[in-house]
């Protein structure tokens, strides 16, 4: 199974701490690797993490408060002075591509790669990018400003080809394509061995969902059905229930009730407000309902 990792560069909230980055990350799969918000600090953290500037082929970012987007610019005038020559295609909510473009000819007008601006409607969920490997769908958060949530689906792979069958019946190399795309094989006296005893059945797809920042959405959920991993924002502890409607925000507990709902397979926690120096409250919060339930931190990696 080919690696499917979301390496977490950043996971504060809005306040600068000490202990933690704006929120940003890279979801890396099949040689592809995407980055999810994009907050100050994340070239620094990129470095850290031995992430590769250039092969970023696509920012998702959520919703526009500054700890979500404000290392973008930095970013992509960084990739400037690198070399880039390929695209870079940005999604964002559709009403930041004026100030966006202005901020471009201003202070990147002489870069030899294009940023391509594709305005995302936060308020539906859609499939937004779609290629070989995966597709990356929105999902509408609720929060004080527009903001989605993006799910990152992997398309269906080929069975595995079972090699001491076909070793057994002495099928070529060359032929080994036509047999992981489905193809029969045909025995020097006509006998013909079916598909299913040459192949094992292919790796279940897996999914990987972002949400952030967000107020507590009952129904959400429903989006998000059977994902491998959820990321979820976690600004408060349950003490601060209040405060965490007020600020459009979501308490622990009920991301872990989201992951419950959703059947996920495992929640990372995020977001963490700079007021709490013991984020373990909002870990054990969580695991009261969800139990397999992870703290982000940065530099940490996970496996979808
Ligand atoms: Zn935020
Ligand atoms: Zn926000």
């Amino acid at each position: 199974m080919q690696p499917f990792t979301v390496k977490i560069l950043g996971c504060g909230s809005a306040l600068p701490t000490q202990k933690h980055y704006a929120s940003s990350q890279v979801v890396e799969l099949r040689g592809k690797t995407f980055m999810i918000d994009c907050g100050e600090g994340t070239q620094v953290q990129l470095r850290r993490a031995h992430v590769h500037f250039n092969k970023i082929a696509a920012v998702f970012i959520s919703h526009l408060h500054g700890d979500h987007c404000f290392g973008l610019l930095g970013m992509i005038s960084t990739l400037g002075m690198l070399g880039r020559t390929a695209p870079l295609h940005v999604y964002a909510p559709a009403e930041y591509e004026l100030l966006f473009t202005m901020q471009l000819d201003m202070f990147c007008n002489r870069m030899d790669y294009n940023v391509v601006f594709h305005g995302v409607d936060t308020t539906v969920s859609d499939t937004i990018y779609d290629d070989r490997s995966l597709t990356v769908t929105t999902v509408p958060l609720n929060h004080r400003t527009n903001c989605c949530g993006f799910v990152f689906r992997e398309k269906p792979s080929l069975p595995h080809i079972r090699r001491d069958m076909t070793d057994f019946y002495g099928i070529p190399q060359c032929y080994l394509n036509n047999i992981k795309n489905g193809a029969d094989w045909t025995l020097p006296d006509g006998t013909v061995v079916p598909n299913i005893r040459l192949t094992a059945p292919a790796d279940k797809p897996r999914a990987y969902a972002y949400c952030s920042d967000t107020k507590y959405i009952p129904t959400l959920h429903e989006h998000l059905k059977g994902v491998d991993m959820l990321y979820h924002e976690a600004t408060y502890c349950e003490e601060d229930i209040k405060r965490a409607a007020l600020y459009y925000h979501s308490t622990a507990r009920q991301a872990a009730q989201v992951a419950k709902d959703a059947g996920a397979g495992k929640l990372i926690l995020g977001h963490f407000s700079a007021r709490y120096n013991n984020e373990e409250v909002l870990l054990k919060e969580a695991c009261d309902v969800f139990p397999n339930t992870f703290l982000a931190s940065e530099m940490k990696f996970f496996d979808v």
